[in-house]
């Protein structure tokens, strides 16, 4: 009696969520980034802009709050990721 024959395709349900697949290949395109400065702006509260976001739409500038706030949002479909918000902590 064969009570528990493998099953092997019940395996490629378990891999559907592959969404996230290219975001590490898109990273590398931009090698160089400039620094913030502070004539940069938050594009939120126009507090000074410590993370810049790169998409493919154009950037977005953003304070280290708004920059947390749309992390989740936007970390997925961004180009770059540039964040300098380790400078508020260091002074
Ligand atoms: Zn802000």
């Amino acid at each position: 009696m064969t009570s528990h024959a493998p099953d092997s395709c019940s395996n490629r349900d378990v891999l559907k969520g592959h969404s996230m697949e290219n975001t590490e290949n898109t990273a590398t395109l931009v090698e160089e980034a400039p620094a913030l400065t502070t004539a940069d702006r938050c594009d939120s509260c126009g507090a000074q802009a410590y993370v810049r976001v790169l998409l493919e739409s154009g950037e977005l500038l953003f304070c280290r709050h708004h920059a947390n706030e749309n992390r989740e949002r936007l970390a997925p479909i961004a180009l770059d990721w540039h964040d300098e918000t380790e400078k508020l902590l260091a002074r």
